[in-house]
């Protein structure tokens, strides 16, 4: 298929985006992780492409700090990227994931995109067999949830 499965440990790709996306952005990242490293099998450049994507996005729709957080359950792992912005509207939730979809243009313009982001890390998420969730609450913040399969 489409991935190119690896071992990695997820803890050091996430701070290593996060860093990555700091020095570009100057905006705080904080990385929670489980005090063991997590060391998983998947596509890493597709991982780390999932983590840009939510982490842009955070940081363009809000303005304080954002969470990265990293745990395991029984077979899976967890990763949480939550802002503290200006959240989605709860009718455009059914919608994010379409390729193509911004929420409500105006305020979508002048912070550039053309509405990929969510359809690619989708994308991503399925092809590894795992799940994304949106958790949103207009002007309190996003949390994105993936889960996948921690084969090792
Ligand atoms: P790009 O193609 O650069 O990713 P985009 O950010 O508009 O552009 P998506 O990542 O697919 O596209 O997101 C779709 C829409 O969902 C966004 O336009 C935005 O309105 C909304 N959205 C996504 N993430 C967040 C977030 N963390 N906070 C608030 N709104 C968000």
């Amino acid at each position: 298929d489409w991935l190119r499965l690896e071992t990695f440990d997820l803890v050091h790709l996430a701070d290593e985006t996060a860093d990555m996306l700091h020095a570009t952005f100057q905006r705080v990242i904080r990385v929670h992780t489980p005090k063991t490293d997590v060391r998983m099998m998947a596509d890493k450049e597709k991982i780390r492409q999932l983590l840009v994507i939510l982490l842009d996005n955070a940081i363009k729709y809000s303005k304080e700090p954002i969470d990265i957080i990293i745990s395991l359950t029984k077979g899976s792992v967890r990763i949480a990227v939550a802002d503290k912005g200006i959240g989605i509207p709860e009718n455009d939730m059914p919608h994010l994931f379409e390729r193509f979809f911004r929420v409500d243009g105006a305020r979508s313009r002048s912070t550039g995109g053309v509405g990929l982001g969510l359809s690619i890390a989708k994308r991503i998420i399925d092809l590894h067999e795992g799940q994304i969730d949106v958790f949103s609450k207009p002007e309190k913040g996003t949390t994105i949830t993936v889960v996948l399969p921690h084969k090792k």
